[in-house]
């Protein structure tokens, strides 16, 4: 058996290994390293896959998220409503362009944003909502663009983890998580569902007017060429990044299905025991399982259960043990423990196990076992 990673890149590499080599060998030979061929034809085939009118690439992630709250020049002030809950990007761009990131709740089941939390937050300075659509799940989109619509708010979705998973509406009408909002902004770092070979990022967005706003901040707020019309950033993806990405998009599917079979797994074997909360998806979505995180019932025993699986060299991860509101880069703001207590609660409770494309029966059977073992000591 082979070692058991959170997220085993190298078995996913074998499999494809020579379809992305040749593509790699092609932006070699042309020496056209930014701004070639393969990012325009990666750009189309992520429009075309997730059925929407823009795709912007950029550096990563990060840049993603700050890009689009730079192209609506809010004024410094204003306040952006963010989940707690979520990976520090999220919250570092708000801080960083001088706006307020007002904190929310999520739920406690699904992870994503409180909705009644996000109203009760909103205050004429809000200029913003940021849901993440956290571990490979959607966020409620509909209920949030209609509170988004009465209070005038832009909706930039975070779909770093949620890259191909499906929200849908209450008509039936089905979108792709990043394509609901205003804007949407993804990750290709390497351990993402859809990864790259190095750091990588996308915006999305069906607004025509901000597409255009979004490719000139991206390139240094440039009109034409050495025609500066207003303050950039230099976030690009590069060719090598972009050509890999355009073989991996025509398995992403596949990887998502693949990383849904495990989970199914885990939830089955999980049911046998009442000490785990096997995650719970909502009927207005699908899973694409970023990450497979649970929840234990008795918080007190997270750390010896990490290190009970660590002596089997079974890894586990927390994400996240602290909350945002609790982070010192963010005291300025004056939250406190116990402002957010469902949030809190799941940084003590959560723990997430490996899943990723190409686990193996008897690697997830050890891991089950173990997790069973220790649960019934
Ligand atoms: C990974 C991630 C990001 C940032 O992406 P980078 O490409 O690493 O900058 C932002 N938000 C969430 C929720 C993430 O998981």
């Amino acid at each position: 058996m082979k070692s058991i990673q959170m997220v085993d890149l190298v078995s996913q590499y074998d499999r494809f290994k020579e379809e992305i080599k040749t593509e790699i060998d092609k932006v070699l030979d042309s020496a056209s390293f930014i701004n070639g061929p393969s990012v325009k034809e990666f750009q189309k085939g992520l429009e075309n896959y997730l059925n929407v009118k823009h795709v912007i690439p950029c550096a990563n992630g990060t840049d993603a998220l700050q890009v689009i709250m730079m192209a609506y020049d809010f004024p410094k002030g204003s306040e952006v409503i963010v989940p707690s809950f979520t990976y520090v990007a999220t919250v570092e761009v708000i801080a960083l362009l001088g706006l307020i990131p007002v904190f929310v709740e999520v739920y406690p089941d699904t992870f994503n944003i409180d909705l009644d939390d996000v109203r009760s937050k909103i205050t004429d300075k809000t200029v913003a909502i940021a849901p993440v659509h956290l571990y490979g799940q959607c966020a409620h989109m509909e209920p949030i663009m209609k509170i988004a619509n009465e209070f005038g708010l832009k909706v930039f979705e975070d779909t770093a983890q949620a890259i191909g998973a499906e929200y849908t509406f209450s008509n039936g009408k089905k979108a792709k998580a990043g394509t609901i909002g205003h804007a949407g902004a993804t990750s290709f770092f390497p351990s993402k569902n859809l990864g790259a070979y190095g750091d990588g990022g996308a915006i999305m967005t069906n607004d025509d007017d901000l597409a255009k706003k979004l490719r000139m901040i991206v390139n240094h707020g440039q009109s034409e060429r050495y025609y500066h019309d207003s303050i950039g950033v230099n976030s690009r993806l590069d060719s090598i990044q972009a050509a890999i990405l355009k073989v991996k998009l025509k398995y992403l599917d596949h990887y998502n299905q693949a990383r849904q079979l495990v989970a199914k797994r885990y939830n089955e074997a999980f049911a046998s025991t009442d000490e785990i909360i096997a995650p719970m998806t909502a009927n207005y979505t699908n899973h694409v399982y970023h990450q497979y995180t649970v929840k234990l019932k008795d918080e007190s025993k997270r750390d010896a259960l990490n290190k009970y699986l660590a002596t089997f060299e079974i890894p586990s991860m927390i994400y996240y043990p602290v909350p945002n509101h609790l982070q010192k880069a963010y005291s300025y703001y004056g939250y406190t423990n116990g402002d957010m207590p469902n949030t809190e609660d799941l940084c003590s409770r959560v723990i997430s196990f490996p899943i990723h494309t190409e686990m193996e029966a008897a690697q997830q059977n050890l891991i089950i076992e173990k997790v069973l073992e220790f649960c019934s000591k």
